[in-house]
Parts: structure tokens; C-alpha cells; sequence
């Protein structure tokens, strides 16, 4: 059939039904199928013929949620994760050999950062950083045994904006597999494939989902790279449940106006943050004032979800004001169809040394909102009250 608008392929990519005909994908709560014979289960397994065998490898929903995301992205395959760290964790493993060394934007999440300082180097794998804001330094940074350039855009929690068609012409001329983590963005927003990236990996958990239900991940990009990444992820088990891929199927189904309404609101929600007397700054890749608001223009197609922003007066006053929030949820997820506000400071980032805090540019003060599907009057009606109280 003739490809598809991004819409329609998140709708009508489907798995094949079964004789009963669902409209909507049934659930294959199954941990393995069964051969037909004794060649049958030869065959399979010398991977001579296309087929479920076990859970860890694949299962129908995993390969519809597979399947889906490949299309938005672009991609030609890929594999679906428990989590998004696995993701991003047995991608570097497949990936990388003892030795190797990569190159990676301080920015990163929480976890990733610690991944890269804690437990690589047991391997002897090796990260060396660049500034968000810095990147025409990274080719300082590439070594003879460096194999992957790595970033996210846009960073969380400080909402930078890293130029993907600049990583795609360095990882070119340095031969290196360019991974993205895409999952601020969505594919909905932003395909770092169309950039020169090798890789994108997700967190599901986040904007796929999109109602805080399930935890997922994923990783797509060129068969032969993913191959590994298959390889590695079916051997070593951090596999998709069916049941969550079923929901994360059903969550791209609506990701292109789930997200969106949250652009809408975030940038409602960053206009209103910016004229306000008690905020200091305020970073939304769609606002002018962005640093790299031009960048945004060019590889996003509306600036997403997250807004942050610095309260005058330091930690009393984010104390303060996350203290006098009455309606949006204190919590550390992001991606919500509820309004998350979060104090990077003391929660996500606390593990880092207030040093690398400065470094990676948070703040005591800083705000990550991330902007959910209410009324945006509401929540704009929240965090002012909070701002002046
Ligand atoms: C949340 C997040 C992850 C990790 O995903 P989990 O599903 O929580 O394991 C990775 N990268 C980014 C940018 C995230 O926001």
C-alpha cells in the first residue's frame, strides 16, 4: 500500500487480525507460540522464516508498536523496551566494545548522566561532554576510539536547543553513529533521521503514552544497527510487555493531537511566564527570546511541551512558589495530559554535584512545567496565583 500521511500510518499500521476481524488490536497476552512441526520449529529458529517465537524477542503487539513508531520516524526498524533507560542503555551496549568512546552532551537525563559517569566505565567505555550551548566545540572533544555522538533535543530539564543538521555533518565526517533521544520532541515534532542521526531512542513513558500510565522505550534506525540492538536486547531481556505495548499503540494513535494541543498550551503558558514580574527568565524553543529559536523553527514543527523558568529569589522562592501550587501535580514525570511542575534542583538532578548543576545550567530556581492538556486558563490561573502569594 502507498505510504501514508503521519496521521493515518499512527492509526491504520496494525498487526494482522485474527478470524474474529477486531477493529481494535486484541491484547497477545502470550508468553510463546507454538511450532506446527518439527521443521516449523527448525526454520524458526535458524530465523529462516519471519515469526513469534517468545515474548522476549517479539510478540504481535510489540511488533505493532514497533511498526508504528518506524513510520513516524522514518526508520527501517527497531525494538521496544521496558523502560526508556533500557533503551538507551542496551543501545550504547550493542553498540559499544570495551575501549570505545563517546561523546555526549552534558544535557543529558538524569539516569543517562549517571550511566555514562557510574557504570560504562565498568566496561571501559568512556564519555567525554559538550555544552548545550557549545556545540561547535564538540569536534575537540572526538578521539580516535570515540563511536557515538549522543544528545538530546530539546535538553531536559533546561530546554536547550542543539542543531541536529550540525551533530548529523560531524558524526558524517567522523564516522559516527549519531544517537538521538527523541523523546522530548515526539516524531511528531521532530525526525532526527531526516538529520543524519543513526539512532533514535525514547522514552514511551513520557509524550507516547501521554496519560501516565504505562512505562516504555524504544530504539529505530537502520536495520543492520538495529540488528545488534536486537540481538543484544533479546539475549539480555529488557524486552516490552505486550500488555504495555498494546497501550503505547493505542497512545500513537492520538499523539498527533495530543501534542498538538500541549504546543498550544505551553506556549500560552510560556507568553503569560514571560510578562510575569516575579519569573526571571524563561526558555520555550518557540519563543523569540530563545537562544536557538531559529534552530527550533528549523527541526521542530511546534516547540512541544516542556516550559522552564527561573523564580526571582533563588530556592526560598521556588520553595515557595511549588508550595502555594494548588491544581498541577508536584511529581517527576513529564509528557502528562495533567499540568507536572518540577524542581530539578532537588529532585531529577539532586544526584549531581552542584557544580555540574551550574554546568548543565540548573539553577536553585528553576522550573521545569510540563504542560498538560487542561483549559490552559486554568493552569495559567494556578501557577499565578502561586507566583504572587
Ligand atoms: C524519562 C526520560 C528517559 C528515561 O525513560 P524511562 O522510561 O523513565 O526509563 C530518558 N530520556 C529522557 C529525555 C527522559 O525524559
Amino acid at each position: 500500500m502507498s505510504k501514508k500521511n503521519f496521521e493515518t500510518e499512527a492509526i491504520r499500521t496494525q498487526i494482522e487480525r485474527s478470524e474474529f476481524l477486531e477493529h481494535s488490536a486484541p491484547i497477545y497476552l502470550s508468553s510463546s507460540f507454538v511450532f506446527e512441526d518439527a521443521e516449523d520449529m527448525r526454520a524458526s529458529f535458524a530465523e529462516e522464516k519471519e515469526r513469534n517465537l517468545y515474548s522476549r524477542f517479539t510478540n504481535p503487539n510489540t511488533t505493532e508498536f514497533v511498526e508504528k513508531i518506524c513510520k513516524m520516524e522514518g526508520a527501517e526498524a527497531g525494538y521496544a523496551f521496558a523502560t526508556g533507560m533500557s533503551a538507551v542503555f542496551s543501545t550504547f551496549a550493542a553498540l559499544l566494545n570495551s575501549g570505545d568512546h563517546i561523546v555526549s552532551c552534558r544535557s543529558v537525563f538524569g539516569s543517562t548522566h549517571a550511566l555514562f559517569t557510574k557504570f560504562l566505565p565498568k566496561w571501559n567505555i568512556e564519555t567525554s561532554y559538550f555544552k548545550a550551548n557549545e556545540v561547535e566545540d564538540i569536534e575537540k572533544f572526538i578521539q580516535p576510539n570515540t563511536k557515538i555522538l549522543f544528545a538530546e533535543t530539546p535538553t531536559n530539564p533546561g530546554v536547550d536547543v542543539l542543531d541536529l543538521e550540525y551533530l548529523g555533518a560531524i558524526a558524517k565526517k567522523h564516522n559516527l553513529i549519531l544517537v538521538i533521544d527523541n523523546c522530548f520532541a515526539t516524531p511528531y515534532l521532530q525526525k532526527p533521521l531526516d538529520f543524519g542521526a543513526h539512532i533514535v531512542v525514547h522514552s514511551a513513558t513520557k509524550l507516547i503514552d501521554g496519560q501516565g500510565r504505562v512505562l516504555g522505550g524504544v530504539a529505530v534506525g537502520p536495520s543492520d544497527l538495529i540488528r545488534e540492538i536486537y540481538l543484544f536486547s533479546r539475549n539480555t531481556g529488557p524486552s516490552l510487555s505486550p500488555f504495555n505495548a498494546w497501550v503505547l499503540s493505542k497512545s500513537l494513535e492520538t499523539l498527533a493531537v495530543r501534542v498538538d494541543r500541549h504546543c498550544e498550551n505551553a506556549l500560552k503558558v510560556a507568553e503569560f511566564l514571560e510578562s510575569n514580574e516575579h519569573v526571571n527568565w524563561v526558555k520555550y524553543p518557540f519563543l523569540k527570546s530563545h537562544p536557538k529559536y531559529e534552530v527550533a523553527k528549523k527541526q521542530m514543527k511546534q516547540g512541544g511541551s516542556i516550559v522552564a523558568f527561573e523564580v526571582k529569589g533563588g530556592v526560598e522562592a521556588g520553595r515557595k512558589f511549588l508550595n502555594n501550587i494548588k491544581m498541577c501535580s508536584l511529581s517527576a514525570n513529564l509528557g502528562d495530559t495533567r499540568t507536572i511542575v518540577t524542581h530539578p534542583a532537588s529532585t531529577t538532578h539532586s544526584k549531581l554535584s552542584e557544580e555540574d548543576r551550574m554546568e548543565v545550567g540548573i539553577s536553585d530556581g528553576l522550573v521545569r512545567v510540563s504542560v498538560g492538556l487542561e483549559n490552559v486558563e486554568d493552569v495559567i490561573n494556578d501557577l499565578q496565583q502561586a507566583l504572587s502569594s
